[in-house]
């Protein structure tokens, strides 16, 4: 458990870190450029466990489907070429460029409900609840009173 920010409620919670992968690593290097980085740890708190975990879930299936989408197109039009009898050089180049437009226009439209993933599978520390020690409970007690103000 690390403390953060969180993904899904944007409190400061403690909770799982999520993985700093090319995309997250981008979006930081953007907000450093706009001088809008804040350098907080993102997060995924155990109360948003389940809700973070359908997210992910439906960002995983849509980019499944973009990827089988984009290999379709590319396979008939290779498929189409090749019926109609002039696959050349140039028709290839043509049919991976348009494969690679249409990809690239698939990855945006994810990237715009992108969900990263955690360091580990937040399934484990969902399992594993630990019944809550004394200290948890008082460190709970104290944050409480810290929002409240
Ligand atoms: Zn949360």
């Amino acid at each position: 458990m690390v403390k953060g920010i969180c993904l899904i409620c944007k409190k400061e919670k403690r909770g799982v870190p999520i993985k700093d992968d090319i995309i997250i690593k981008s979006i930081r290097k953007i907000k450093r450029g706009l001088h809008i980085e804040k350098g907080n740890q993102i997060v995924i708190c155990n109360e948003c466990a389940g809700e973070y975990l359908e997210r992910r879930k439906s960002y995983e299936k849509s980019l499944t489907t973009s990827t089988i989408i984009t290999i379709v197109l590319f396979v008939s039009f290779l498929f189409l070429s090749i019926l109609a009898g002039n696959l050349t050089i140039i028709s290839l180049i043509k049919t991976i460029g348009l494969t690679i437009f249409v990809g690239i226009l698939l990855i945006g439209i994810n990237l715009l409900r992108y969900v990263p993933a955690t360091v580990r599978p937040i399934e484990e520390t969902m399992k594993t609840k630990k019944p809550k020690s004394k200290t948890t409970a008082r460190l709970r007690k104290k944050t409480k009173r810290k929002s409240k103000r």
